[in-house]
């Protein structure tokens, strides 16, 4: 579905969330669906690493929590996710992107969504090995232009150095992104994350893709669903 145009048949806004351990896949079907349907990426990563670059006081708190693979604190995380959500261009709907990723903001969520009139269209959760992720995460890169992602293996520009989006040629690679790291997020993803599947499984709000098979399927599947919980 990459490049095809913007889909405009969503009737209402859509709130969709992401669940899924860290190289899922997340960020680039979030970036997919943003092309297709008009939605908005929020990435609580994106904007806590924002946050780090400019020094902010949630910035130099997060940093050394997010060096090390744990999870930052519900406080911070909710106040930038709280701010980004009241900018404008949220309206058509929103993919949330790595929030929320504890049961505490699972309830904050529900209260702030219910505050706007919102529901969650669905949470959909990116099933993968944690053997891959390892793999995943530690060949991961991204424009440093425009956050395009790319991965050494499975996600290559068409013309290598080149930016398939913007044309950029400077990339760059997350500090975290090193297989220390990575064992230390797959931890919190299982003690803190992963029990948001049954939290929204009891809502009747979750939908299951598997997260191993190709880029362009797995759009394709995300796609059906948008579909259908928006119509
Ligand atoms: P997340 O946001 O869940 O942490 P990303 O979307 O950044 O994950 O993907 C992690 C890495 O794996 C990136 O380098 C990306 O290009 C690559 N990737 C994403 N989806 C797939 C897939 N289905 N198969 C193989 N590699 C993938
Ligand atoms: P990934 O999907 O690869 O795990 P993210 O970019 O979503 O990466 O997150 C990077 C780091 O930012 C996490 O390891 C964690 O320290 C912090 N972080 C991001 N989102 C949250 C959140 N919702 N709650 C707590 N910490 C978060
Ligand atoms: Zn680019």
């Amino acid at each position: 579905m990459t490049g095809a145009a913007m889909n405009d048949t969503l009737t209402k806004a859509a709130v969709l969330i992401l669940l899924g351990p860290p190289g899922a896949g997340k960020g680039t079907q979030a970036r997919m669906l943003e092309e297709t349907f008009g939605l908005v990426q929020l990435s609580t990563g994106d904007l806590l690493r924002a946050a780090v670059a400019a020094g902010t006081e949630a910035g130099l708190a997060a940093k050394s929590v997010m060096e090390a693979g744990g999870l930052v604190s519900d406080e911070i995380v909710l106040a930038i996710l709280k701010d980004r959500m009241a900018e404008p261009d949220t309206t058509r709907g929103v993919i949330l992107d790595g929030f929320p990723r504890t049961p505490g903001q699972a309830e904050a969520l529900d209260a702030l969504l219910a505050e706007q009139g919102l529901a969650i269209s669905a949470a959909i959760s990116m099933e993968v090995d944690d053997a891959a992720m390892v793999a995943r995460v530690s060949g991961r890169y991204t424009c440093a232009q425009c956050g395009e992602g790319y991965h050494d293996s499975f996600k290559q520009p068409a013309v290598a150095g080149c930016c398939d989006k913007c044309g950029g040629t400077a990339f760059k690679r997350r500090a975290d992104d090193n297989a220390e790291t990575v064992g230390a997020r797959l931890t919190a993803y299982h003690a803190s994350t992963a029990p948001l599947i049954a939290y929204y499984e009891t809502r009747g709000v979750l939908r299951t893709v598997d997260g191993m098979g190709a880029i362009d399927a797995i759009a394709a599947e995300l796609g059906a669903i948008v579909e259908q919980v928006t119509a």
